[in-house]
């Protein structure tokens, strides 16, 4: 008997990087990894979980959460309002209180992802300046891996350098910022126009063409510059792209537009949903979807993903590095708004939100959410996701997979909404029904393909050992929502749908190589224009308890 094998037996295996779709196999795991069974019929597993007539897939992997770092923060402590009618989360033997809402306190967040059956979830959005603030936070959110996106579309010495027309210093500061903050993948929110924000009231830039006040250059040469340097370095994942004039009625045309400067580089396209509307200046009554056209372009483009940020109807808050769409959202719903400017490097804004099924606007961009889904072709290339919490929790992903697997469900769901989205959109003629396959795909192996993150996503051999086992059920979203089991790096953290123990995940990041030569300059930068030295800047090793470094692509 081995003290540290652990197999599964006899579950309906799916695992679509391997070519495995639904097969009954055996997985072996030692340790943190999944290993070949072993050769030898007398070594037997210290455990075995009997998984016969239950599904077994990959743990999933979230690429595009706002979980850590000072504008959740400031939205848990904003919104009490949020948490006093959700029942808390109790202490227990094995973990910690917390609270629920729309943004849950750290340790709960950690357990309800695991009890979700996902092993890993990225916070899409950290300023540099505060990405200590965001560890400091992961320390604190159990049970899964993570890891932060770095806000680089609106830095002051990156707009200096492509000003400059300096690619080579473009990539070299990404790559040393990338390092300081121990980040995993490069964002870019409303580039340029966080900048305009900062610089005029109410200021945003209105296409990818204006250039930034100050700095002369545009949202299309930002794009292009660090989509370039990503690249160059070879980062795991490619740029992340919120893209310019989110959420107004007309955005689709800057959609197409970044997609076409991204020609020729990799590019993400996150919470595309919000990206994707036609119609004109303000005007409800022209507000349409613009997805055909869209996804159209994806499909033909492989060097495109995307994902979707689905809006589900009830309350939940919004936040974004965004400052001038929090401000807009502010104004449209008259809630109450926090705004925030993070010196040379990005701004934030925060505002309550109710998605309303009446609403012809938050119907219209329900339906375009699930047409993103069904119309994209590759499932490879189309990650789930809600934005959490923008357009909904992470905890509605369950609903979103029971609307893609089941027409009838969506057929059903299609009539409670504003009746107009049948004009408005194509949704009502989709006949597309997403298989248990393709639903693995979306939501653990393409996501954990597409950040370049090769030991998850799958059940091969050196697989990280995170797997998700579910009792099958005729209703896909309660299926979805109780695992039977979850296994994090070899450890059963939930038996029988019950947590029965916490565990701590790892912070994944990259430190890809640059010329050490651009040090001397950036401390001359910080000398002149930043509040904290060059030296206290950077997220030291030591700083991260358990950090694991992946490497660029080769
Ligand atoms: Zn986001």
């Amino acid at each position: 008997m081995s003290d540290s094998l652990l197999k599964i037996s006899g579950g309906t295996v799916h695992d679509p990087r391997n070519q495995v779709d639904g097969e009954v196999r055996d997985i072996w795991i030692s340790g943190d990894r999944i290993v070949s069974a072993p050769n030898d019929p007398q070594v037997l597993p210290a455990r075995t979980i009997d998984a016969s007539g239950l599904v077994v897939m990959p743990g999933g992997v979230d690429m595009h959460s706002h979980i850590a770092g000072p504008k959740v923060n400031v939205a848990r402590k904003m919104r009490p309002e949020d948490r006093r009618s959700d029942v808390p989360v109790p202490r227990t033997r094995h973990t910690h209180s917390g609270t629920l809402g729309s943004v849950p306190s750290t340790f709960a967040t950690g357990y309800k992802y695991a009890g979700l059956g996902y092993t890993t979830a990225f916070d899409a959005a950290v300023p540099p300046l505060s990405a200590r603030h965001a560890h400091e936070e992961f320390e604190d959110t159990p049970c899964i891996d993570k890891g932060i996106y770095v806000l680089m579309g609106n830095n002051h010495y990156i707009m200096t350098a492509l000003k400059g027309g300096d690619p080579s210093r473009v990539k070299a500061f990404v790559a040393w910022l990338l390092s300081a903050a121990k980040g995993y993948a490069v964002k870019l929110v409303n580039p340029g126009g966080v900048e305009v924000w900062k610089q005029r009231a109410a200021g945003n830039v209105d296409g990818i063409d204006q250039p930034v006040d100050s700095f002369d250059v545009t949202p299309r040469q930002i794009i292009r510059g660090i989509a370039r340097a990503v690249d160059e370095l070879a980062l795991p994942h490619a740029v992340h792209v919120h893209c310019n004039n989110l959420g107004l009625p007309g955005n689709w045309t800057t959609t197409l537009e970044t997609l076409k400067t991204l020609d020729g580089h990799r590019g993400h396209l996150t919470h595309i949903q919000f990206h994707s509307y036609g119609g004109g200046d303000e005007d409800e009554n022209s507000f349409n979807s613009k997805v055909v056209p869209l996804a159209d372009y994806v499909n033909q483009h492989e060097n495109i993903t995307v994902d979707v940020g689905q809006v589900l109807f009830g309350q939940t808050t919004s936040m974004t590095g965004d400052s001038p769409l929090g401000y807009y959202l502010h104004k449209v719903y008259g809630t109450k708004w926090f705004s925030g400017d993070i010196e040379l490097e990005a701004g934030c804004g925060i505002a309550p939100i109710t998605y309303r099924n009446k609403s012809l606007i938050h119907a219209i961009q329900w339906a375009i959410g699930l047409e993103w889904y069904l119309l994209v072709d590759d499932p490879w290339r189309v990650a789930m996701s809600t934005d959490h919490p923008n357009g909904g929790s992470f905890l509605a992903y369950p609903q979103i997979i029971r609307l893609l697997m089941d027409r009838n469900f969506r057929r059903e769901a299609l009539k409670r909404v504003h009746p107009a989205v049948v004009q408005r959109s194509t949704l009502a003629a989709l006949e597309r029904e997403y298989s248990l396959n393709e639903i693995c795909i979306i939501t653990r192996a393409g996501p954990a393909k597409i950040l370049g993150l090769d030991r998850k996503g799958h059940l091969g051999v050196g697989a990280d050992a995170d797997i998700t086992i579910y009792a099958p059920h005729e209703d896909k979203q309660l299926m979805f929502e109780l695992p039977r089991y979850v296994i994090k790096s070899g450890n059963v953290l939930i038996e029988d749908c019950e947590l029965r123990m916490s565990h701590e995940g790892k912070t994944l990041h990259v430190s890809p190589e640059y010329d050490r030569e651009i040090e001397r300059d950036i401390a001359d930068w910080f000398e002149k224009y930043y509040s904290v030295q060059f030296r206290n800047y950077p997220v030291s090793e030591d700083y991260i308890r358990r950090a694991e470094l992946i490497p660029c692509r080769k």
